[in-house]
């Protein structure tokens, strides 16, 4: 992964490069931002940009031996790092590196949901044990295969079993010289202060929706500007969740939103219950992703509703959509509508059964919508 191949993050890629050229190479760095900021492709193209034979002033190479080899995430210097769930005589990296290798070629914003799913552990928790700690030391050992640099990525750091992290923190104490730590996840509060304070903080922002837009025509041709700014205004700056919209076609969720809120507000049973049907067959991250954009559209018809429509992310018929559906809003049923939406994603993530849930929110939809006298 070269930088270049990133979207966003112009000023951050421009200060880590300038300070390996300067010989500014911390022993250790978390990069750390939201879900699909680029957490994992940044600090691959920093691991390539250190490992590569003839690195340029704003990139790698991206040709020679080195970069060739990072590109596949088979290079010997660069030793991968990730959780797994444990298996019978599986319990470190290794055997699971062909399926990781193969999850992130094939989307380098990569979460820990869509990785349980590659290895099918949906239900499971994913760790990492003293086991894999005993892999990192293993491979530290090693003497650097090409002579250079060897960088050890540690992705989704917060997943460290605490017998792990204690032992990353006697590695990270006595630093050895032209090794590279590079920790790429989202949550530092669940993180040993000792190890956070032993690591450069690398903070990445989510890139903004002219980026995402632009990241969504590249990986997507066929979008048109309009679909390419409605899913890039609704993704929030998270990547992840951009692709996803963008793979499952933006007009079929959109219909299936607003078809369910006319059933909630007009209170019919039948569709309704066709609508908890539909839903609970999406699949729990297409659930989520629904609450998401529920509560993105409800964000826009709360701007149309301030009059500010300068700000509303909402393209085609969705900003129709919007334009209408704001005038069921008020500020007595605003906020329940919000918190039934967020409670709602909660319970998803926490496995609630999806057609109770969903049939309990379009009630509660559907009273807090007629409390605002009006037709749509
Ligand atoms: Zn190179």
């Amino acid at each position: 992964m070269q930088f270049s191949k990133i979207i966003g993050h112009t000023a951050l890629k421009a200060r880590l490069i300038g300070n390996i050229r300067e010989g500014r190479v911390p022993h250790a760095q978390f990069f750390m931002g939201p879900r699909g900021s680029g957490v994992l492709p940044l600090a691959l193209a920093y691991g390539q940009y250190l490992l590569c034979e003839a690195p340029g002033p704003g990139d790698s190479c991206g040709t020679c031996a080195s970069c060739q080899m990072v590109a596949k995430l088979a290079h010997p210097d660069l030793h991968l790092v990730f959780p797994i769930f444990l298996l019978d005589k599986m319990k470190t990296c290794e055997p699971f590196l062909p399926d990781w290798r193969a999850a992130v070629l094939e989307q380098p914003y990569l979460d820990d949901d869509i990785w349980r799913e590659k290895i099918n552990g949906v239900n499971k928790q994913l760790r990492m044990g003293v086991d894999i700690a005993a892999e990192v030391m293993r491979r530290l050992s090693l003497k650097s295969h090409r002579g250079g640099w060897k960088v050890m990525l540690i992705w989704l750091p917060e997943m460290m079993d605490p017998a792990m992290a204690n032992k990353l923190l006697k590695v990270l104490e006595e630093p050895e010289p032209r090794t590279s730590f590079l920790l790429a996840g989202h949550a530092n509060d669940r993180m040993l202060p000792t190890i956070l304070s032993r690591t450069q903080l690398v903070k990445v922002a989510s890139p903004d929706p002219g980026e995402v837009a632009e990241a969504l025509h590249l990986r997507y041709p066929d979008l048109t500007t309009d679909e390419a700014r409605a899913i890039a205004g609704r993704s929030e700056g998270d990547m992840l969740e951009a692709f996803a919209m963008a793979e499952d076609g933006e007009e079929e969720l959109f219909i299936f939103f607003r078809d369910w809120l006319r059933g909630c507000y007009s209170n019919k049973v039948a569709e309704n219950i066709a609508s908890s049907d539909y839903f609970a067959k999406m699949g729990r991250e297409k659930q989520k992703g629904l609450m998401t954009y529920a509560l993105h559209l409800i964000r826009q018809c709360m701007l149309q509703w301030q009059d500010s429509p300068q700000l509303v992310q909402a393209y085609g018929e969705e900003l129709d959509f919007t334009r209408k559906f704001s005038t069921l809003l008020d500020p007595s049923n605003l906020e329940g509508i919000r918190q039934a939406l967020e409670t709602a994603h909660g319970h998803l993530e926490r496995n609630a059964n999806p057609k109770v849930l969903f049939m309990d929110l379009s009630y509660r939809l559907g009273d807090l919508l007629r409390q605002k006298e009006r037709v749509v």
